[in-house]
């Protein structure tokens, strides 16, 4: 069982997490008519009692974005704003993660977008290692990452999870950790809720939106680190037997931050990683506030 965070917001207000209930007839339930965020937050490591959001204006506009999709007008300042008031109410003391989630909140029957009521909560909870930092095994999964052309896979669709559910499942029932789905052109895409990285030849390797990844804000965050460490990026099309033979791999997320691949499907990767562990470090010190050059992604709250 998780450790919610006590005040959540539904329905316009604030009120105690366990008073947030919906009904069995919303809509978004039946249809998976809904899109979340999620973003990781801590207590400033240096003691100044604040709260550090890591790229919390990336988290909004997306959110606001995958709202669109769902023909909901949801501003990224509105969602901003209740995150912020959310994160003092709460005033967490340990790493937590927020969870705002925009849906079709009616009781009517019938999937559409139109014509039906549209709502916004967020709540929290604790949350520590999503994934093991010392390194996962992955399958190659037996399902696809669906397309965009029957989803929007820009915007993060609660109902496009049931891929990931599947996925993941299918890889801890077979004694994997994670699973890794290749597109529909047999590419990699990405894994159930991270984006894929490779090391090859001291180059680091990523698959491109085209290949109908989630725009992660982890991912995005680490180009930008990696480019201005002078490290050689690339982004393009990743085949699956270049997971095999990779010198590194590495997932990355907001609650995997960067774990590193131990093994893929029965190929084990060497355990030196010299470029995921200089990223890691590097990202650490970021989100923790220490790196001065990255101040302006790191969003501190004053819970006064
Ligand atoms: N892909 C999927 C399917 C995800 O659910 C996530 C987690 N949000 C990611 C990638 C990584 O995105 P981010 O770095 O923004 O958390």
């Amino acid at each position: 069982m998780h450790n919610f965070l006590p005040v959540a917001y539904f329905e316009g207000q604030f009120c105690d997490f366990s008073d947030a209930k919906i009904s069995i007839a919303t809509h978004a339930l039946h249809y998976g008519t809904g899109a979340f965020g999620g973003l990781r937050g801590i207590p400033d490591p240096a003691g100044s009692g604040r709260i550090l959001l890591f790229r919390l204006d990336r988290h909004c506009q997306r959110l606001s974005t995958s709202a669109r999709l769902l023909n909901y007008d949801l501003p990224a300042d509105k969602i901003r704003a209740v995150i912020e008031d959310f994160v003092r109410k709460n005033s967490p003391d340990k790493s937590f993660y927020i969870r705002p989630f925009v849906y079709t909140s009616d009781l009517g029957i019938s999937p559409r977008l139109h014509n039906v009521e549209k709502s916004f909560f967020v709540y929290g909870l604790e949350l520590g290692d999503y994934l093991s930092p010392e390194g996962v095994t992955c399958r190659i999964s037996s399902w696809y990452r669906q397309e965009d052309r029957s989803l929007p896979l820009r915007g993060k669709i609660s109902g496009a999870y049931i891929t990931s559910s599947l996925a993941k499942t299918e890889a801890v029932e077979s004694g994997f950790d994670e699973s890794i789905l290749m597109n529909s052109q047999g590419k990699v895409s990405e894994a159930s809720g991270m984006n894929v990285f490779i090391v090859r030849h001291g180059k680091l390797i990523t698959p491109g939106y085209e290949q109908d990844i989630l725009e992660g804000i982890t991912r995005d965050s680490i180009l930008t680190v990696a480019r201005n460490l002078g490290i050689e990026v690339v982004e393009r099309p990743v085949d699956k037997s270049e997971l095999l033979i990779a010198d590194e791999v590495f997932l990355s997320g907001t609650a995997a931050k960067i774990t590193p691949v131990r093994k893929v499907e029965s190929y084990n990767l060497p355990t030196s990683r010299p470029v995921t562990d200089r990223l890691r470090e590097k990202l650490t010190a970021i989100t923790e506030g220490r790196d001065d050059d990255y101040k302006d992604w790191v969003f501190a709250i004053d819970l006064g």
